[in-house]
């Protein structure tokens, strides 16, 4: 008998009717054979419905208290669902991360996993029930309750799917599997039937959000085979497999767009050795990833540095940076949310060089400005502003002919 774990993202259990829906492919699944392991996300807007109440309260709220608020959608998905399978005539029992336990570090709003018994799930099923687990969550070892990080629900699948030795992960979402670009900004963006590891965590990484990019490393690491389906239809897929196992015959495989991010600009601080440690390290000590870093030239002894951050950790950073700022004796702090990244990302591009130049010449021919720019082996990214963000998008799939034709939507 296979053991497949399916996750169900936010939208495929939008209502009572799809969650009855998801309910009644689960019964049939199990119909034919297979032992089923269920993973839901928060209903469809629940997560940020929870978000904005606090955001009413203050604008940093606890992050330990935020984690135990937005827990509370998947456990309440969990539990309904679990209700429904049962009203159809099955036997499902939910857990909470808690109840598992799925053990994590304390880093709050973005744990990462650490242990994962799989005792009670196996005897769970083991006895009749279909397990049905609250996805994005777990509990630290002091006891408090944490989350995973936004779209976390995927990387709960997969790591359950690891440590079950599962046959399978399957995440079904409101798109038929992963595309050059998200086709809801995109729409000539052509599906992808085959990606692998390092390219699909490329994609996530940088904004590509149909899969966590946590889900995709630990699938690499265990290798769990993947798939990305629709809950709504199910003729495409996309698995997402180990590097050989993909014919490459492209310089970029996708382009995406990261609108989590945000910028801050301490202006005219002293240039002198030690000044980028004694900024930076107060977020990494808070666990905030800095990304893209811009010095400028010094003049007088004297530079400006600038750097971008996740948004949501935008509150955070802005009070750690003018506390620095008071002590380095900078002149202000300038703090922006109104800017995007753009990448484009493939693994031609460390042996293609004009590569980079054809993407600015995208950029250029729509009059966008390029505030920042960084590259890799894999990718080139660019921070614009928020409101060129999606135009760009499409105008770099398009210079890169990465568009679809009406014979072949497919990637081949
Ligand atoms: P879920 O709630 O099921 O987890 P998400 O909203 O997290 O769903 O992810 C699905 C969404 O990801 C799609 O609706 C699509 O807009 C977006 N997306 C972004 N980039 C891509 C891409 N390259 N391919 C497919 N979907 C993408
Ligand atoms: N509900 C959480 C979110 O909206 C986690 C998830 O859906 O995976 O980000
Ligand atoms: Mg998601």
């Amino acid at each position: 008998m296979s053991l497949i774990v399916k996750k169900y993202g936010g939208t495929s259990v939008a209502s009572l009717d799809h969650i009855r829906r998801v309910a009644c492919s689960v019964a049939s699944a199990r119909d034919n054979g297979e032992q089923v392991i269920i993973v839901v996300s928060a209903m469809g807007g629940e997560t940020d419905r929870l978000l904005q109440l606090s955001a009413e309260i203050t604008p940093i709220p606890s992050e330990r208290e935020q984690d135990a608020l937005l827990s509370t959608g998947e456990q309440a998905c969990a539990a309904l669902m679990a209700i429904t399978l049962e009203s159809i005539g099955q036997r499902a029992k939910s857990f909470t991360g808690i109840q598992l336990p799925l053990v994590t570090d304390n880093k709050h709003t973005k744990a990462r996993i650490l242990e994962l018994p799989t005792d009670l799930l196996r005897k769970t099923f083991e006895t009749g029930f279909i397990p049905v687990i609250a996805g994005f969550q777990g509990v630290s070892e002091d006891g408090s309750i944490t989350t995973l990080g936004r779209g976390g629900s995927d990387t709960t699948a997969v790591a359950l799917a690891a440590a079950l030795k599962a046959d399978c992960c399957e995440i079904y979402t409101d798109v038929d599997g992963v595309y050059t670009a998200d086709p809801n900004v995109c729409p000539r963006a052509r599906h992808i039937n085959i990606i692998s590891y390092p390219e699909m965590l490329e994609l996530a990484g940088l904004g590509a959000k149909v899969m966590h990019v946590r889900a995709v490393e630990l699938a690499q690491k265990y290798q769990v085979p993947l798939v990305v389906k629709s809950s709504f239809n199910g003729e495409r897929q996309t698995w997402i497999i180990n590097e050989e196992d993909v014919m490459e015959n492209y310089i970029i495989k996708g382009v995406t767009l990261e609108k989590n991010v945000s910028k801050i600009s301490l202006i005219r601080i002293p240039d002198r050795p030690g000044i980028a440690y004694k900024i930076l390290s107060p977020l990494a000590d808070a666990a905030i990833n800095v990304d893209m870093i811009i010095q400028n030239v010094s003049i007088d002894g004297y530079t400006d540095l600038t750097f971008t951050i996740p948004t949501t950790d935008l509150n955070k950073a802005t009070d750690l940076i003018n506390q620095v700022a008071r002590e380095i004796d900078a002149l202000e702090v300038q703090a922006a949310n109104n800017i995007v990244k753009i990448s484009a990302v493939g693994i031609g591009i460390k042996t293609n060089p004009g590569v980079a130049a054809q993407m600015f010449k995208a950029l250029a021919a729509e009059n966008i400005n390029i505030e920042m720019i960084s590259t890799s082996e894999y990718r080139i990214s660019c921070v614009i502003e928020e409101k060129y963000g999606e135009l760009a998008v499409r105008a770099v799939h398009h210079s890169f002919g990465l568009d679809h034709n009406k014979e072949t939507s497919d990637q081949e």
